[in-house]
C-alpha cells in the first residue's frame, strides 16, 4: 500500500500553560487527536486528500473550541464573518469563500467553489447563494454565539475605549483551523477555514482564503495551511513562498517551512505558524508564537498531538 499522512492545526498564539487550564488541554488534545483521525480514516479508506482535508476541517469548524465555524469570532459589528480555502495539489485548482455568514462549514463551500464553478473565489452572499442551492447546511446567526467569543469582543470593545492603541492581544487575535494531507495515489491537498481576528474590521479578509497566502498545495512540493496575522501572510505569500523554496532551492520541507516562519515572517514582525506536508509524507509544524494547537498522523501510523513547544 502507498504511504498516507496528514496534519491538522488549530491555530497558534500565546497559549502558555498557566493560562491553559488541565481541563481545557485534554479538550484541546481530544478534538486535535479526533479530527487528525477523521481525515486519517478517509486516506487509510484510500480516499482523496482533498477529502480528507475537507473532513479534518469540518469538524474542527464544529467544535467551538476553535475559531472557525462554530467557535467563530466577532468581528467589530459583532458579526461572524468567515473565510475558508482548499487546495487540489494534483491538479492546480483551488476554492474560496470569504466573509460568509451563514454557512455551517465554509470550508465545505470552498470545496464548491472549487468543483461546481469555474472560479476560484466566491464572498458573501454569492458564497452562500451556491451553498444554498448545493444543498450544504445554511444556519442562523444564534449557532455562532458563543458565550467566550462574546466575551473577547467586549474585553476588546473596552480595551480600545479605555485608549488602547496596540493590537487586539494575540490570545484574542488568533485562531483559525487547516490541515494539509497525502493520500495513497500520491496527491497533495490543504484547507483552512477562520472566523479571522476578534473585532476585526467588518470586510477585513485574512490570509486564510488567498491561494498562496495561507493555503496553498501543488503535488510536485508541497501544500500548507497557515494560522497567524493574516496580512503578514499575505504580503509575503507564505504558503507560496514554501512551495518556491523547495521548487527552485530545492530545500527540504523542514529547512525550508523553518526558514519561513522563523526568519521571513519573524524578520517581518509577523507571529504565527503552519503545518506542512511533502510528497513522500514528510510533515512539518513550525510556529514562532508560544504555542500552536497541532496534531498530525504521519506515514508510519504514528500520532502525534502538540500545544506547547515541548509539546
Ligand atoms: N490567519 C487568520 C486571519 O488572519 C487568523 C489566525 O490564523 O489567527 O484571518
Amino acid at each position: 500500500m502507498n504511504r498516507c499522512a496528514i496534519a491538522i492545526h488549530g491555530g497558534a498564539g500565546t497559549i502558555s500553560r498557566m493560562s491553559l487550564d488541565p481541563d481545557r488541554e485534554a479538550a484541546y488534545r481530544v478534538a486535535l487527536e479526533r479530527a487528525a483521525r477523521i481525515g486519517h480514516d478517509v486516506l487509510a479508506r484510500g480516499g482523496a486528500s482533498v477529502e480528507a482535508v475537507c473532513a479534518a476541517v469540518t469538524d474542527l469548524e464544529d467544535d467551538a473550541l476553535f475559531n472557525a465555524g462554530r467557535g467563530a469570532v466577532f468581528n467589530a459589528d459583532g458579526e461572524i464573518e468567515m473565510d475558508a480555502a482548499v487546495m487540489d495539489g494534483s491538479r492546480c485548482r483551488a476554492g474560496a469563500v470569504t466573509g460568509v455568514k451563514r454557512i455551517r462549514n465554509p470550508v465545505l463551500a470552498a470545496r464548491a467553489v472549487m468543483e461546481k464553478t469555474p472560479y476560484v473565489m466566491l464572498g458573501r452572499d454569492g458564497a452562500e447563494a451556491l451553498a444554498l442551492a448545493q444543498g450544504l447546511p445554511i444556519v442562523t446567526a444564534d449557532y455562532f454565539f458563543t458565550p467566550n467569543r462574546w466575551q473577547a469582543l467586549q474585553r476588546e470593545k473596552a480595551r480600545r475605549a479605555a485608549g488602547a492603541v496596540t493590537p487586539v492581544s494575540d490570545e484574542d487575535r488568533h485562531g483559525t483551523v487547516g490541515a494539509v494531507a497525502l493520500d495513497r495515489a500520491g496527491n497533495l491537498a490543504a484547507a483552512t477555514s477562520t472566523g479571522g481576528h476578534t473585532h476585526k474590521m467588518a470586510g477585513r479578509i485574512g490570509d486564510t482564503p488567498i491561494i498562496g497566502a495561507g493555503t496553498y498545495a501543488e503535488n510536485a512540493t508541497c501544500a500548507v495551511s497557515a494560522t497567524g496575522d493574516g496580512e503578514y501572510f499575505i504580503c509575503l505569500a507564505v504558503a507560496h513562498e514554501i512551495a518556491s523554496r523547495m521548487r527552485y532551492l530545492n530545500e527540504s520541507l523542514a529547512d525550508t517551512a523553518s526558514h519561513v516562519v522563523m526568519k521571513t515572517l519573524a524578520d517581518a514582525g509577523g507571529t504565527g505558524g503552519l503545518v506542512a506536508i511533502d510528497r513522500l509524507g514528510n510533515v512539518t509544524m513550525p510556529f514562532n508564537t508560544e504555542g500552536m494547537y497541532r496534531a498530525s498522523i504521519g506515514v508510519d501510523g504514528r500520532l502525534t498531538v502538540g500545544i506547547h513547544r515541548s509539546t
